[in-house]
């Protein structure tokens, strides 16, 4: 299987692995030798040494001399490190270096200076460290043929999770794989990301970030099945580029200039899952989707309330670039082109006074940096030029305001202007975006860099004018079918803050009448009626939109602990209740007992007639013990549930024998979120809605509360069968 792949090598352990330090310091130094002087005598010359060693247990016979010359780029790379230790040791001869596993790091150590002491410790590490997180990752990866770990694979499944290779978050696996792959000696064609590694090297190379890559095969993060996730994202985006409504801006020609059918969309969760589709790369200046994050600076360094003597917010109710001001004279909020203008002049008159116009671009753009996480930001001149160039209404915005004394004393109105336009310009893609996105979503914090950006109650503020103000003159529409934090730009922008969840950026140029983009907005309506990410959704009760923040497992088992316990406590209501969440009641626990089993045990006879004759669970299904309900109700002594029971399985008749409830979780295939409509339909005898065909029913054995026999009863199909 590894044809064409170098491995770490048997030959090459043995080098790494060399008990004897003689034997590896001078086998470097004979491999050197041996490529440099293209000797022919490795062979034998090696076992001079491992002769002269005198106790070595490496089997010299199968270094060939092309594999000693292979080797001899390890040793380089050893040997470059024995130099730096023996010079910072002041040792006449350079020490003998092993790669290990040691502290969760991977690194080279010294035996020389004490292979006791680190024997040991290698000992109650090996001990303390079996059977970890890294281990069961080995094993889930590992081939059985081969006892060794495709890091291609591992790689691979990583980014299902949501991770990508180049998540600042796992820096040191990626490099430790290089360092690996170097010391493996790997020729060309290969590449450090798909080599085969044994479970130490494996061990060593993620033990670093082994944190983060075990929550997420653990599926600890927001969204713990990304890939469902991802595949609903696809679809909606997928029905979103069919739509080729909406026109391009044309005010300036660097807009005017773009292809309609460009079309992207980016997502970053709070726990930095990325996944990106279209033309995620494909740069276009922030306008106004910059005017969230220069009042986002503002209000970090002045707080609200300096910010908000100056700027409103309320949504003004008029055209973003219009001509008017709030009834206290100030602009109606930062989102519009005002209070935009208005919020730079505070960075420069007050944030900043003290800085160039130069500096305070480079400020701004160093804050926008560390928000993307390092990702990409620029600046587009050419678009800052025309935007001067076509600014007529926003200079007269500018001098509306000094008119009306709106700005701050010191305030350059030139600059200031020159500022708003910069700000505007700056260049990013939908990439960069979504990570920005996403640190809003996060309180503040970066999810790749975990850097602080912003405070949370900055952000919380920034999210709350978003919500009520982001999308020009479609905001009170998009706060009512979205329900989410948004802000829009002129350039196709379309940053959407789902709080606590993710970030998602979509860009495409077509613009409606209002100036969203036609594509991003649809991507946002589609995206809440799908999810349930809508501010007023309903997280708790039934409803038919995904909630993929569940653990699908999680909830399932959560739910059946309320299930059974309802049962075991006698809570016929509270039975109810789950039967109404359209919950299957004849799940089992871990030992397979069913609500059932544990109202019998418990002699609550209400809630045994209850599962029975309204949930129509099975009378006798059989836990890992082999007991059924009936002999529950015996063991404990509960006669009238025994009879009860007894009754209803000699009525049952020629119903099935036994039936044996599958436990939890071995239905996990099939358990889609527990308030999935398919639960509801997923059969007639779970369904809290009477069946539309009576006769169904007409098989329950046993007389219905009321005295009818259930083969009689007509349904009411007005009333849930409770
Ligand atoms: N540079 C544009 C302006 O000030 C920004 C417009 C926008 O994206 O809303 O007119």
């Amino acid at each position: 299987m590894f044809k064409g792949v170098p491995t770490l090598t048997q030959l090459n352990l043995r080098l790494l692995n060399a008990k004897n330090p003689r034997t590896f310091a001078n086998g470097l130094v004979l491999l050197q030798q041996e490529q440099r002087n293209k000797a022919t005598s490795a062979k034998t010359s090696w076992q001079q040494l491992e002769a002269d060693a005198n106790h070595s247990k490496v089997d010299v016979d199968v270094y060939s001399q092309e594999e000693l010359v292979k080797r001899a780029k390890f040793g380089h790379t050893g040997k470059e490190v024995q130099q730096k230790i023996a010079a910072e040791k002041k040792l006449r001869t350079p020490p003998l270096l092993n790669l290990v596993f040691a502290n969760r790091k991977l690194s080279f150590y010294d035996p020389a200076s004490g292979p006791k002491q680190k024997e040991r410790h290698d000992k109650l590490h090996r001990e303390q460290e079996q059977r970890n997180a890294e281990d069961v990752l080995f094993d889930m990866f590992a081939s059985e043929e081969t006892g060794l770990i495709s890091m291609g694979k591992f790689l691979a499944g990583l980014k299902t999770t949501g991770i990508r290779r180049n998540d600042p978050r796992v820096r040191e696996l990626m490099d430790n794989l290089k360092r690996v792959h170097k010391l493996n000696n790997y020729e060309t064609g290969s590449s450090a990301e798909t080599q085969h590694l044994n479970r130490e090297t494996f061990k060593a190379v993620v033990a670093p970030n082994i944190v983060l890559i075990a929550k997420a095969f653990r599926q600890q993060f927001v969204i713990p099945d990304f890939s469902s996730f991802v595949k609903d994202i696809e679809e909606i985006y997928g029905r979103c580029k069919d739509n080729t409504l909406g026109k391009l801006a044309d005010y300036i020609p660097q807009l005017a200039r773009y292809s309609p059918n460009m079309w992207g969309v980016s997502i970053c969760t709070v726990d930095g899952q990325r996944y990106s589709i279209g033309d995620v790369e494909e740069p276009f200046t922030l306008q106004s989707c910059s005017k969230p994050l220069t009042y986002a600076i503002a209000l970090e360094k002045l707080g609200p309330k300096v910010v908000h003597s100056y700027v409103g917010q309320e949504p003004s109710g008029r055209n973003f670039n219009e001509l008017v001001l709030d009834q206290n004279k100030k602009p109606h909020n930062p989102m519009i082109n005002a209070g935009a203008i208005l919020t730079c002049s505070l960075m420069s008159a007050l944030v900043k006074p003290d800085m160039t116009s130069a500096e305070i671009f480079d400020y701004t753009m160093s804050w926008f940096k560390r928000l993307t996480g390092g990702e990409y930001i620029g600046f587009n001149n050419a678009v800052f030029l025309s935007e001067r160039e076509a600014a007529d209404r926003n200079y007269a915005l500018g001098f509306y305001m000094r008119e009306n004394k709106c700005f701050p004393k010191r305030t350059n109105l030139k600059e200031v202007m020159d500022y708003y336009f910069q700000c505007c310009s700056m260049e990013t893609n939908c990439e960069a975006m979504s990570v920005i996105a996403a640190s809003l979503a996060n309180g503040g914090i970066c999810p790749t860099t975990e850097e602080k950006v912003f405070r949370p109650e900055v952000v919380r503020d920034v999210l709350s004018i978003m919500h009520s103000c982001g999308t020009y003159d479609y905001s009170g529409q998009f706060a009512f079918k979205v329900g989410l934090p948004a802000k829009s730009g002129v350039s196709g922008g379309m940053m959407l803050v789902i709080p606590n969840v993710m970030g998602i950026f979509a860009w495409s140029p077509p613009l409606d009448h209002l100036g969203n983009t036609v594509r991003g907005l649809q991507f946002c309506e589609e995206l809440v009626n799908t999810f349930n990410f809508h501010r007023y959704d309903n997280l708790k009760h039934l409803s038919n939109k995904k909630d993929p923040r569940k653990h699908r497992y999680e909830t399932k088992g959560l739910s059946i602990v309320n299930l059974l316990f309802s049962a075991a406590s006698g809570d016929v209501t509270a039975l109810r209740r789950h039967r109404l969440s359209g919950m299957d009641i004849t799940l089992a626990d871990y030992d397979g007992r069913t609500a059932l089993h544990l109202a019998a045990s418990e002699g609550h006879l209400e809630c045994v007639k209850f599962l029975l004759e309204h949930c129509h669970v099975p009378h006798n299904p059989k836990d890992r013990w082999g007991n059924m309900p009936v002999d529950e109700a015996e063991n404990f002594s509960h006669s009238h549930v025994v009879e009860f029971l007894k009754s209803w399985a000699e009525k049952a008749g020629n119903a099935p024998a036994e039936c044996t409830p599958e436990a939890v979780i071995s239905k996990t295939q099939a358990d889609e979120e527990i308030c999935s409509t398919s639960d509801l339909d997923h059969s007639i005898a779970s369904s809290p809605i009477p069946s539309p065909e009576p006769e169904v029913r007409a098989t329950s054995p046993v007389p219905s509360e009321a005295g009818s026999t259930a083969s009689t009863v007509s349904v009411d199909k007005t009333k849930p069968g409770l």
